[in-house]
């Protein structure tokens, strides 16, 4: 089971109590499938399709309760491109004039007297803003795996309608963006904060737990990796100074010998000599007089300063 049919799986179950609920969830599930298709003279045939058989059974359920009508289930096949099983709702003929007109989507004058998007007072309330907005998902909604990435989208059929959607959106202050994709109007949500409340506005609560534990689990993992990374480089930049210094420090004891040196840098050379790992702060520690930090790294670029000129066969002043 993907996480995306997990989601559908926990809408498909998502109570519905009210009547105005209901309908605006029926009103969008038929615009978002595409389901409307009209017959000539005043004949609608009226479906809707869905991957889920959990899907079509809440409409199927849906209808009944709050339309008084009995719809049909039928299991349609793939062909040999997709074979994947489809689950469609029909729903009789000679109710279709009826739900239409009660979904208040019939308009005279428009083209095939339907209406592109439902009128405002179809959402209304928020509850059923909700309610549109869930049944936009399970018809026309993907979701990528939380593991692999965030993403969020709903294609529409119509511009007009990917329009209104995203207004129902707003309303909770989430802001879907839009592209043209193969002839679809996308939705789409990037951020995994705005995928979380979108799914949480759905009613997909479950998924929204999970989605948030996959979410902390990558973070606290990218941290941890951050900070590996970090103190293995930090650890690498100190030996490879302290190296550079111990080569150093062997090339003058062989070309100069370490007893021609001031008394200062002399011990200098001892120390860090003897304590290859050891960083900078420590090492002024064993120094008599101590000495700072700042006080070491001169010491130090002193020494790598002698060792170069005796490389470049220059002049050493001590
Ligand atoms: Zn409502």
């Amino acid at each position: 089971m993907s996480f995306a049919s997990d989601v559908r799986g926990e809408l498909a179950r998502v109570p519905v109590s009210d009547a105005c609920c209901a309908r605006s969830e029926l009103t969008s599930a038929l615009l978002c499938a595409g389901g409307i298709a009209w017959r000539g003279r005043g004949r609608y045939a009226v479906t809707i399709t869905a991957a889920e058989a959990s899907t079509v059974r809440r409409y199927f359920g849906l209808l009944k309760q709050f339309m008084g009508i009995v719809g049909q289930i039928r299991t349609l096949t793939g062909d040999a491109l997709n074979n994947q099983v489809r689950y469609q709702l029909a729903v009789p003929e000679e109710e279709a004039p009826g739900l239409l007109n009660d979904l208040n989507l019939l308009e005279e004058g428009a083209l095939f007297g339907l209406r592109p998007v439902p009128p405002e007072e179809t959402v209304r309330f928020s509850c059923c803003k909700k309610a549109f907005l869930r049944a936009a998902f399970l018809m026309c909604g993907a979701l990528s795996d939380p593991e692999k990435g965030y993403h969020i989208e709903l294609a529409a059929p119509t511009e007009a309608l990917a329009a209104f959607i995203a207004g129902q959106a707003a309303a909770f202050d989430i802001h879907l963006r839009s592209a043209l994709r193969k002839s679809k109007y996308v939705l789409y949500l990037k951020r995994a904060e705005d995928i979380s409340d979108f799914m949480s506005l759905l009613g997909a609560m479950n998924a929204m737990m999970a989605f948030e534990n996959i979410r902390v689990k990558k973070e606290v993992s990218n941290r941890v990796n951050r900070q590996l990374n970090c103190d293995s480089s930090n650890i690498n930049r100190v030996m490879n100074a302290a190296e550079a210094q111990i080569r150093d420090i062997r090339y003058i004891d062989a070309e100069l010998g370490l007893d021609k040196l001031p008394p200062g840098l002399r011990q200098m050379a001892f120390v860090r000599a003897n304590n290859p790992e050891m960083p900078l702060g420590e090492l002024g520690d064993l120094m008599d007089p101590p000495l700072g930090k700042s006080g070491v790294s001169a010491r130090l670029r002193k020494l790598s300063g002698i060792a170069e000129k005796l490389r470049c066969g220059d002049e050493v002043k001590l």
